[in-house]
């Protein structure tokens, strides 16, 4: 069975009379502690981990609300012995935990997923009579990942079921989207420290893993298939070839209308340590000459392929996709007018990339691919039954993010509204 994503906006009863539960290290003069460790795996309902918050916290009445609530829902985190699903189309959220700068700001944490589909963001609102109460915002989603999700579940349930889609000679796709410090490098290219990234745990190198398992299998082995990697950068209008120190490269369209992205390096690996190493490589090219991980990479997006071929011909595809942050494409207020203009060209990009996905998702033959540089190179990801996409929609925890964070929530349930008809079975 199917749901399409519905969204149910709750608004909280105004500040009821209820007790506030007692507050653990409400004397204390330690810093507010990260939300408590949930250990046992099982699918049991347990209680929702709660925050501490100060009551010396600007936002102390919020985090109540947001505390009463969480005390009357049965938590069901989704976990590793859980189903599952083989959608053509799939959207899933992830939230991040708080990170330093957030705890030590005492930043409260507005983001509640009680199971592995519902999201809920807790949107703190005031009246004109300065009463404050919350705004419930509902999500369903096919998969919830939580702050205790690690890279290895998320891959599990969202990158993972489209391997054999490549062995069977089709187009799979992997889109990490949301803005920028939320999580999508983290995912797709592993856990950073510094600027140095630890690859062998990110998305792009789990998939890898599993493709060189996949080519172990007998009926695989005697495809004599190679694997073959890519790696490039859309920024602007323009493209650059991460395995080849940055040269720029051109998009070009055929009579048959196949795009062909012409130059793009591409380099065999024979092991995953071969791809680790691809990884490696782009990401600094990706990252070399700015101060932190994110100041260009926020800015274009970047896509990891892995390309089976069998000798010169495209067996399958899979192309993962770190997407520009979409904070990006909402600031008019930018006064740098490249800045702007960038802005506006992530715009058309991700926007472009919600229609393609619906295209998709209608089997339409139509899909506006040529809208968006972005969605041009990933032509074959929208068309043709053997396609398949998932995205993975990263949210910041924190209240300061919550603008945001609705952003991008919307924008994925839009994009599931359409995704959830796509598969064409009953
Ligand atoms: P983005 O690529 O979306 O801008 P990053 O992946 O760079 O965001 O993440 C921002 C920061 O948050 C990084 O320091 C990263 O290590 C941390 N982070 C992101 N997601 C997680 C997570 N699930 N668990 C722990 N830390 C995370
Ligand atoms: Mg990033």
């Amino acid at each position: 069975p199917k749901h399409t994503a519905r969204r149910t906006v709750v608004v909280a009863p105004a500040p009821a009379p209820v007790p506030a539960p007692p507050i653990a290290n409400m004397t204390s003069q330690r810093a507010p502690s990260p939300v408590a460790r949930v250990p046992s795996p099982k699918n049991v309902p347990r209680s929702y981990p709660q925050q501490d918050v100060q009551p010396s916290n600007g936002n102390f009445a919020f985090a109540e609300m947001i505390r009463n609530y969480r005390a009357q829902i049965d938590y069901r985190p989704l976990s590793m012995f859980d189903g599952v699903n083989e959608n053509r189309i799939s959207v899933c959220v992830r939230k991040r935990p708080l990170n330093k700068k957030e705890l030590t700001k005492a930043e409260v944490d507005v983001i509640t997923i009680p199971s592995r589909d519902i999201t809920i963001l807790h949107q703190p609102q005031t009246r004109v009579d300065l009463t404050k109460y919350l705004d419930n915002q509902k999500f369903r989603f096919d998969y919830s990942f939580d702050e205790y999700a690690n890279n290895e579940l998320v891959y599990r349930f969202t990158a993972a079921p489209l391997v054999k889609t490549v062995f069977d000679n089709g187009t799979a796709t992997c889109f990490a989207y949301g803005q920028t410090g939320s999580g999508k490098t983290h995912t797709m290219g592993g856990d950073f420290s510094g600027k140095k990234q630890n690859a062998s745990m990110g998305i792009y190198a789990l998939t890898a893993r599993d493709v060189f398992r996949m080519l172990e299998q007998p009926q695989y082995r005697r495809k004599d298939l190679s694997v073959h990697c890519a790696f490039f950068e859309i920024y602007g209008t323009k493209t650059y070839d991460l395995l080849n120190d940055k040269a720029e490269l051109r998009v070009l369209e055929d009579k048959m209308q196949k795009v062909q992205v012409v130059g793009l390096k591409e380099e065999q690996a024979h092991n995953e340590q071969d791809v680790l190493e691809l990884i490696n490589k782009g990401t600094l090219v990706r990252t070399a000459g700015t101060t932190s991980a994110n100041a260009n990479s926020s800015r274009s997006h970047a896509i990891f392929q892995i390309i089976l071929r069998q000798g010169k011909k495209v067996w399958g595809k899979f192309s993962l996709i770190d997407l520009a942050g979409n904070e990006r494409g909402q600031d008019t207020r930018e006064c740098d007018r490249d800045t702007r203009k960038e802005g506006a060209n992530i715009n058309t990009s991700l926007l472009a990339l919600k229609e393609c996905i619906r295209g998709m998702a209608r089997n339409s033959s139509h899909v506006p691919f040529r809208q968006s540089k972005l969605t041009m190179v990933l032509r074959d990801s929208f068309i043709g039954e053997k396609s398949r996409t998932v995205m993975i929609s990263m949210i910041s925890p924190g209240i300061s993010s919550s603008d945001h964070t609705l952003n991008t929530l919307r924008y994925a349930d839009r994009v599931k509204e359409m995704g959830t008809d796509g598969s064409g079975e009953a």
